[in-house]
C-alpha cells in the first residue's frame, strides 16, 4: 500500500475544502481498502467522513424517507419503516454481501463501490477502467459475471451494488454537496454507462459528497419483489437480479417499475417497458412483453450470454411474485 495523509474531519464544509483531486472520502472502508491493498487505487489522502452530521432515517414533509448517508446497510435494511414501507429495498440489501459487511458499508459507499471485474482488481494487466486508454482485457477474455446491456468497446463491466437496484426502482433521489453547493440528483441519473470513459463509474464532479439518499413516499410495498440470482445462496455478487414492483387495481396494473442488476454499468431501467405493462392484466403474456422490451438490444460475450435468458425469466418470475404480493 502506498503512503496517504488522513484527516477526519467534523463538519461537511471542512471535509469539502480539504478535497484535492487524489484525495478520497472514506466511510466504512468495505471496498476502498481493499482496492488500495490491491493497489488498484492510490489516494494521496483519505478524508475519513464518519465524525460528520450523516446519520439518521428521518420521515420527509413529502411522506418520503431521507436516509444519512453515513447509515449502515444494517441499520437501513432493519429499520422499521422501511422494513413497513419499502421492503423491496430491504430484501435488497439483505441479499448482498454479509453481515459482517453490512455492518459496516454505508448507504453513500454502496453507491460508490466499484466493478467486481477480475481485471480491474488485477494491477498487473490492463483495463480501461483502472488505467484508461490500456485496453479492455474482458472482451476476449473471462466475461461470465460481465455486461449484457449498455456495454461499450471500452468497458462492459456491471455495477455490483443491490441495494441500488432497489433505489433506482424506487426513484430516489441522491443529495450531495461539493464545492459548488448542494444538488440532487435523480437515482437514474446517478451512475453512468462506460462509453468512452469507463474511468467514470457515476457523474459526481470532485470533491461532491454523497449527503443523503431521499426515497418518494410511494414504496410499493404490498407488491413488490427482489430477485437475486448468483452462483452461491450467500456472499456473492447477482449474475442477474430484479427489483420489480407494482401497482394493482384488481389484477390490472396501474403502475409498473422493474430494475435490472448484474447485466449493466448502472442498475438498468427502461421506461418503455414499464409503460408497456400499465393497463394490462397481471400475468405471464404482459410479463413476458415487458421482459421482452428491457431486454431489447442485449447482446452477450463468450461466457456470458446465457444471462440474456437467465434475466427474461427472472424478469417474470420477479414480477409474478411482486403480483402475488410474496417474497421471493
Ligand atoms: Fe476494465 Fe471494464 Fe474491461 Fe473490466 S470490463 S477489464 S473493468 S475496462
Amino acid at each position: 500500500m502506498n503512503p496517504f495523509s488522513y484527516a477526519r474531519p467534523t463538519r461537511i464544509d471542512e471535509a469539502i475544502s480539504l478535497f484535492q483531486p487524489d484525495s478520497r472520502y472514506i466511510a466504512g472502508g468495505t471496498n476502498l481498502l481493499d482496492l488500495m491493498k490491491e493497489n488498484v487505487v492510490r489516494p494521496a489522502q483519505l478524508i475519513d467522513i464518519t465524525r460528520l452530521p450523516l446519520q439518521g432515517i428521518e420521515e420527509t414533509a413529502e411522506g418520503g424517507l431521507r436516509i444519512g448517508a453515513l447509515v449502515s446497510n444494517s441499520d437501513l435494511a432493519w429499520h422499521p419503516l422501511v422494513e413497513r414501507h419499502y421492503p423491496l429495498l430491504a430484501q435488497a440489501i439483505l441479499a448482498g454481501a454479509s453481515a459482517q459487511l453490512r455492518n459496516m458499508a454505508s448507504t453513500g459507499g454502496n453507491l460508490l463501490q466499484r466493478t467486481r471485474c477480475y481485471y480491474f482488481y488485477d494491477s498487473t494487466t490492463a483495463c480501461n477502467k483502472r488505467e484508461p486508454g490500456t485496453g479492455c482485457p474482458a472482451r476476449s477474455g473471462l466475461n461470465r459475471i460481465h455486461a449484457i446491456l449498455g456495454h461499450s468497446d471500452a468497458c462492459i463491466a456491471v455495477h455490483p451494488s443491490d441495494m441500488c437496484v432497489a433505489m433506482a426502482a424506487l426513484d430516489a433521489v441522491v443529495h450531495v454537496q461539493g464545492p459548488q453547493g448542494e444538488r440532487q440528483i435523480a437515482f437514474n441519473d446517478f451512475h453512468r454507462l462506460p462509453g468512452e470513459k469507463p474511468e467514470r463509474d457515476n457523474n459526481l464532479t470532485d470533491g461532491e459528497l454523497i449527503t443523503a439518499v431521499e426515497l418518494p413516499a410511494s414504496g410499493f410495498a404490498e407488491h413488490s419483489a427482489y430477485l437475486k440470482v448468483r452462483d452461491r445462496a450467500s456472499y456473492a455478487f447477482a449474475l442477474v437480479s430484479v427489483a420489480a414492483a407494482l401497482k394493482l387495481d384488481g389484477g390490472t396494473i396501474s403502475a409498473a417499475r422493474i430494475a435490472l442488476g448484474g447485466v449493466a454499468h448502472k442498475p438498468w431501467r427502461r421506461a418503455e417497458a414499464e409503460a408497456a405493462l400499465v393497463g394490462q392484466s397481471a400475468g405471464d403474456a404482459a410479463f413476458n412483453a415487458a421482459a421482452d422490451v428491457l431486454l431489447q438490444g442485449a447482446s452477450g460475450f463468450e461466457h456470458n450470454t446465457f444471462k440474456i435468458d437467465l434475466a427474461r425469466r427472472a424478469i417474470v418470475r420477479a414480477l409474478t411474485d411482486a403480483a402475488k404480493g410474496v417474497a421471493p
